[in-house]
């Protein structure tokens, strides 16, 4: 470097000519080593191109090997097929554009959907395993290894007359799983690691990009990195991919765009703040969708699935058999963060009985009421609130029906008896969907629409898929495979 270090505490680009010394040059360099920057490596690599992984922490990872491991998958998956699904490219798009929605991007919708078979082939022949196992119940996650499960709301109202329900959630098989610690995303991140070991793709471990580095024409030609403080300077001669995550963790980002968040925990890792979005920015990069997000509600879909939301006001508001990130959303989103879980003394024992992989969202009640009157007392409503509310569910439920949100005649009863209410107010996390706008190749979009040359990105510190709703297994979904597309875009220029 010069007798002056670059300044690192900047997001401005840097011209390539006040680089005085470059301390590494390889073809692509990856930010990130995560899901997208480990799939975007290995399509570098096989394609021919001499990759170096910059990775912040001590080892690969990412939020990916925390993950549950759901990768959104179908159209007719090997696995899907093996277990007696049918779904096709077309029946998934029309879900998730629906789901995902509204304001998704259309054309990345159907390219992923029309891809997926083959990218679960690519998954599975990178070593990642899924068991032939279907999880049936409701449920965060499947409690054992089973390998897919439905992930979204698939098979609830409003989406179950919409498109013909299959299951999607594909999860790597994982024996020795320990929730939010190290789970199924863990085996999914393990075998691509070894396959990117295998493909002698180096990598440098804390070592944090700071800043992109342009020539004159504008073009990224590699990144200004900082390892135990010193300034590294990387040419990358065919392209940069950023794959860095999302924003979760900035808290002037969260409280510019989904402000929503601000204050509750991120379901991600603490570096994910921004900084592949915000160097993009520097660029000229259009954003997408920033204020959308995934929000997950500490509740348990056994017990919700039995009994009824209620908002601040005693009203439903969500049906209780969707998936639990759309609940999640409502509640976060929709309902000013307050949600009460009611159910009766005979469905909260059938639901304690049955197998979680999320005992710990199973606590005692905050109240115990013989009667609606009473407990509507103890939620501090009004007089007839929630009286009102279970008397038309009950009215409904004589008869097996729930037609003000469709809920499915196997989860409607009355509520008799005595009944549990638990307080869900505040209750939810999340991570941020939005970031810098990418194209079918994963090129950075300038705010006029051409590419910004030599930046590719993938992963949460892009808008992938979801404009605005989310499905379990969304993000290492696109993060990966718009990972690969982003490998190999950058390596082949
Ligand atoms: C508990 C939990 C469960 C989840 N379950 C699911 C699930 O089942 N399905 C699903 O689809 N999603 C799930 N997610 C979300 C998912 O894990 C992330 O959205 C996904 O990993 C994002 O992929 P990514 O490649 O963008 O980021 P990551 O996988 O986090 O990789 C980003 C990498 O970039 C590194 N990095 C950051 N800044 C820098 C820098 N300046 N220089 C170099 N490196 C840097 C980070 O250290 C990290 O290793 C879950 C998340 C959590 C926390």
């Amino acid at each position: 470097m010069s007798q002056q270090p670059p300044r690192t505490d900047t997001v401005r680009p840097l011209r390539a000519n006040t680089v005085e010394h470059w301390d590494i040059e390889v073809d692509v360099v990856v930010a990130g080593y995560g899901i997208a920057g480990v799939c975007a490596a290995i399509e570098a690599a096989r394609a021919g191109a001499n990759v170096l992984i910059l990775e912040r922490t001590g080892g690969w990872g990412g939020a990916a090997a925390l993950a549950g491991g759901f990768i959104y998958l179908g159209g007719g998956t090997g696995l899907q097929r093996a277990l007696g699904f049918d779904d096709t490219p077309e029946n998934m798009a029309t879900f998730l554009t629906a789901a995902l929605g509204p304001g998704v991007d259309q054309a990345k919708i159907e390219d992923y959907c029309a891809g997926s078979v083959e990218h679960y082939e690519w998954l599975v022949a990178c070593g990642v395993p899924f068991k032939a196992e279907f999880w049936g119940e409701p449920g965060w996650e499947p409690p054992h290894d089973e390998g897919l499960m439905y992930s979204g709301g698939e098979n609830a109202a409003p989406f179950l007359d919409l498109a013909k329900p299959a299951p999607r959630g594909h999860v790597p098989q994982f024996a020795e799983k320990k929730i939010g610690r190290r789970s199924g995303g863990y085996m999914l991140m393990k075998p691509l690691a070894e396959t990117a070991a295998g493909l002698g793709i180096a990598v440098e471990y804390d070592t944090r990009i700071r800043r992109l580095i342009v020539d004159d024409d504008d073009r990224v030609v590699g990144v200004l990195a900082s390892t135990y403080g010193k300034p590294v300077a990387v040419r990358a001669a065919r392209g940069v991919v950023l794959a860095t995550g999302s924003f979760a963790y900035d808290t002037e980002m969260i409280a510019r765009y989904t402000p929503k968040l601000s204050g509750r925990p991120g379901a991600a890792i603490e570096e994910h703040d921004g900084i592949g979005i915000r160097l993009a920015q520097a660029l000229g990069a259009e954003l997408a969708h920033m204020d959308a997000s995934e929000v997950a509600v500490f509740g348990d879909p056994q017990l919700m699935a039995r009994g009824i939301l209620v908002n601040g006001r005693g009203q439903r508001f969500v049906t209780e058999d969707t998936y639990p990130g759309r609940i999640g959303q409502a509640v976060l989103l929709h309902q000013d963060n307050e949600a009460f879980l009611i159910i009766d003394e005979k469905s909260l024992e059938q639901a304690l009985d049955t197998v979680t992989a999320t005992p710990f969202f199973r606590f005692p009640p905050t109240w115990v009421a013989e009667t609606v009157a009473e407990l509507e007392a103890e939620m501090g409503l009004p007089a007839q609130a929630l009286q009102t509310t279970i008397a038309a569910y009950n009215q409904h439920a004589e008869h097996g029906a729930d037609p003000l949100l469709g809920k499915k005649p196997e989860w409607v009863r009355p509520l008799t008896g005595a009944l549990a209410c638990y307080d869900l107010r505040g209750f939810t996390a999340g991570f941020t969907l939005g970031g810098v706008r990418t194209d079918l190749d994963s090129r950075v979009l300038h705010v006029s629409g051409e590419p910004i040359a030599g930046l590719f990105a993938a992963g949460r510190c892009t808008s992938g898929l979801c404009a605005g709703g989310y499905v379990s297994g969304a993000s290492l979904g696109d993060g990966s495979f718009y990972g690969r597309r982003a490998g190999k875009s950058a390596a082949t220029g």
